[in-house]
């Protein structure tokens, strides 16, 4: 009985390793994340599609090993044929579930494609495929970068639960009363969404600034300046991060979340030790 209401579904998200080392090394880590028996494992999609192969791969292999997988799908400069074709391979592949996304091509590529935003997409499978797939998509708490406005990224969201996305998985963020104030304005607009938060495990200063830098996250003033003082130190890096992060997924989780979706940069330790220490 404890063991059920304490059971929190969880997700994790990997990447498309692009050498025979990292397919073998991601094969193993998932076997040990496989403990924690997941919901399911998503697997990253390069925009302009230049991971397809590695992508479609991973989810095969994780298919392969009896595990639900999701495909993450980014449309920016796809065109309706080559969204077409690729739905029909996750088809016939017995994939039920996608991340649908804009994706962001790398700076100095045009837009071009024939999809401006996520809502296309999600709206363009519904009408291709019905209830094939069940459509995950990006939601943020701390407001998508490019957005014109907080109220401007809401309405964006909305539209994209309004085109058919069932369920929603986060970016990252350190403070959870952005998750929970979004989650209370998704209620307000009553569009009745479970939204997942995606929790980012601290393992490393230099890669985690780099990354927030890059999409948005915020780093609150206070975890910057102790993981700046930790210089080269890994072992308080970690010690730490393992502290913060277990500390805001039982926010999380107290707060109600439906679920923890964790981006596991093809890593298993640092997600198993924060499950562990939440008795997961
Ligand atoms: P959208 O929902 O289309 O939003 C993009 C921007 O456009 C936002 O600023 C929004 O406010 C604005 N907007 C939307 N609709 C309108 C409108 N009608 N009018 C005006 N403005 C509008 N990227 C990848 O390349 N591959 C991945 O596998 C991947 N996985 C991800 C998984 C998760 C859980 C998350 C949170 C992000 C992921 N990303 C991935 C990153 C994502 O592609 C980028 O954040 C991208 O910039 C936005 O994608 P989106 O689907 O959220 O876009």
């Amino acid at each position: 009985m404890q063991e059920t209401t304490s059971r929190v579904p969880l997700s994790f998200e990997f990447f498309p390793p692009k050498t025979p080392e990292g397919v073998e090394k991601l094969r193993l880590v998932r076997q040990q994340l496989y403990a924690l028996k997941p919901e399911f494992c998503s697997v990253t999609f390069g925009a302009g599609g230049s991971t397809q192969e590695g992508t479609f791969n991973t989810v095969r292999d994780i298919l392969a090993e009896g595990v639900s997988a999701a495909s993450h799908f980014s449309c920016v400069g796809a065109t309706r044929a080559t969204v077409r074709t690729q739905l029909a391979t996750l088809k016939a592949m017995g994939v039920t579930r996608l991340v649908a996304l804009r994706g962001d091509l790398p700076s100095g590529y045009g837009a071009g494609g024939e999809f401006h935003y996520a809502s296309d997409l999600v709206a363009f499978i519904r009408a291709e495929t019905g209830e094939d797939f069940h459509i995950e998509v990006a939601a943020y708490p701390e407001v998508h970068p490019q957005a014109k406005s907080p109220a401007s990224d809401l309405q964006a969201f909305a539209a994209k639960v309004k085109a058919g996305a069932n369920s929603a998985i986060t970016q990252y963020f350190y403070n959870a009363d952005a998750y929970f104030r979004f989650v209370e304005e998704v209620d307000a607009l009553g569009l009745n969404i479970p939204v997942v938060p995606g929790i980012m495990p601290i393992t490393s200063s230099t890669q985690l600034m780099r990354f927030s830098d890059a999409c948005g996250a915020e780093i609150p003033r206070w975890i910057r300046l102790r993981l700046q003082s930790f210089g080269d130190d890994v072992a308080s890096i970690k010690a730490f991060g393992l502290e913060v992060v277990t500390d805001l997924c039982e926010q999380l989780r107290a707060g109600g979340a439906p679920g923890l979706h964790f981006y596991s940069m093809n890593q298993s330790v640092a997600t198993l030790e924060i499950c562990r220490k939440l008795g997961l």
